[in-house]
């Protein structure tokens, strides 16, 4: 789950890495009374989406009185902001953080990810930081340093001293760095994030150390532990198509291709959309039905296939090991009687009482493409599409 760079800010307050003062306002209005509320002579106006590359895309803007406060927060709110992080139409921007404008002597950048392949948390730091940081890590990789923490131990002040030297924090600011990176470290593993990252964390003129922008991502399955998070969850910024999903309890991923996909297991799910790729198509959407995909789960599932404007055809691909095969046909065949289904429809189904099922199928009256195999299965909807 992703969450706004204000919450994630909230976050880093309170595992001491310091934030600069901000209001969040939802009009005109209220950002004026935020600045008012801020006071000093200059404010940032930031759009608050959950994706990175706000300032390239226009959405962060420095203003110097209150004329040009109203000027950006009226510019800024409600545009669709287009950022190399959103889809082309970009993002609507309903939210918008004021925030006192910092005297940045040097933009810093570190970030937290778990790190699979040695079983660590990798802390990475660099001197570059900004809004290039894309680009320093491809072309200058050695200025990205990385220390990879052993979760048993936690990041040691060691640690984090040795990592704010290499990016060049001044040694009279190495404490507050390092204090800095130990709250994110400990923010990171309390709240169960798989990602976090403050770029830029700056360096001001008066050598302190302060956290410009924050992105957290957190391991969904761990959410249930953490209530305080899930009430961060901004439904607005999700895709519709997956929301409606997950009320379903249908793991639902959309994509941009135009064969829906519908399937019994993630791993088959996976091996279905590589099939379709390697006969020249490609897959609406990941659809996981699960093990116990009740008539109403595979309706909803059509349902929420059909709402895609892109979709030309849908795959049912279905194993019947818990579940029977005769009790997908009739799931299938009460959806499509349900959805008024308009896009040719290939259906595999494999297992258990896969020619009871098969028959219902042939049987039903509607125009059901049926396959034998993934790769029969596959080139059908491909060509359907066609
Ligand atoms: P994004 O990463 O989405 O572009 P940031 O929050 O990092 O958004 O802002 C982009 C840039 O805007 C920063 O790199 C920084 O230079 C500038 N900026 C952001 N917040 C402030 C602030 N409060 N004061 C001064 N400059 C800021
Ligand atoms: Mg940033």
């Amino acid at each position: 789950m992703n969450i706004h760079e204000y919450q994630g800010k909230e976050i880093l307050k309170n595992f001491g890495v310091p934030v600069l003062r901000g209001i969040l306002a939802f009009s005109v209005e209220e950002s004026m009374q935020a600045a008012e509320e801020l006071g000093g002579s200059v404010w940032v106006i930031k759009a608050q989406i959950h994706a990175g590359g706000r300032g390239k895309g226009g959405g962060v803007k420095v203003a110097k009185n209150l004329d040009e406060v109203r000027t950006y927060a009226t510019n800024i709110l409600g545009m669709q902001l287009v950022t190399h992080q959103t889809s082309a139409q970009g993002q609507k921007v309903r939210r918008l953080l004021i925030e006192e404008g910092a005297d940045i002597k040097k933009e810093l950048y570190v970030s937290l990810v778990v790190d699979r392949v040695t079983q660590t948390i990798c802390m990475m730091a660099s001197s570059e930081g900004g809004m290039d940081i894309e680009e320093v890590a491809e072309k200058h990789p050695e200025l990205l340093h990385k220390t990879f923490v052993d979760p048993a131990i936690g990041l040691t002040q060691s640690e984090a001293n040795d990592l704010c030297r290499k990016i060049g924090i001044p040694e009279a600011s190495v404490p507050e760095g390092s204090a800095a990176l130990l709250g994110l470290y400990k923010a990171f593993v309390e709240k169960d994030a798989s990602l976090a990252e403050i770029n830029p964390l700056i360096l001001t003129g008066s050598g302190k150390i302060i956290a410009l922008d924050a992105k957290f991502n957190f391991d969904s399955n761990a959410l249930f532990r953490h209530p305080e998070i899930l009430a961060y969850r901004d439904l607005d910024e999700e895709d519709p198509a997956e929301v409606e999903a997950s009320k379903f309890d249908l793991a639902y991923i959309s994509l941009d291709g135009n064969i829906g996909c519908l399937v019994n297991g993630a791993g088959l799910a996976m091996a279905t959309m590589d099939t379709i790729k390697l006969f020249g198509g490609e897959p609406a959407n990941f659809l996981d039905v699960g093990g116990g995909a009740t008539t109403e789960k595979v309706t909803e599932a059509f349902k929420i296939m059909l709402k895609n404007p892109n979709l030309k055809a849908i795959l049912v691909n279905i194993f019947g090991g818990i579940m029977r095969c005769d009790i997908i046909a009739e799931g299938v065949i009460a959806a499509c009687k349900a959805v008024s289904l308009n896009v040719p429809l290939v259906v595999r189904m494999k297992g258990t009482n896969e020619d009871l099922g098969k028959k219902m199928l042939a049987e039903s009256g509607l125009p059901i493409i049926g396959a034998d195999t993934l790769a029969d299965a596959a080139k059908s909807v491909v060509a359907a599409v066609k």
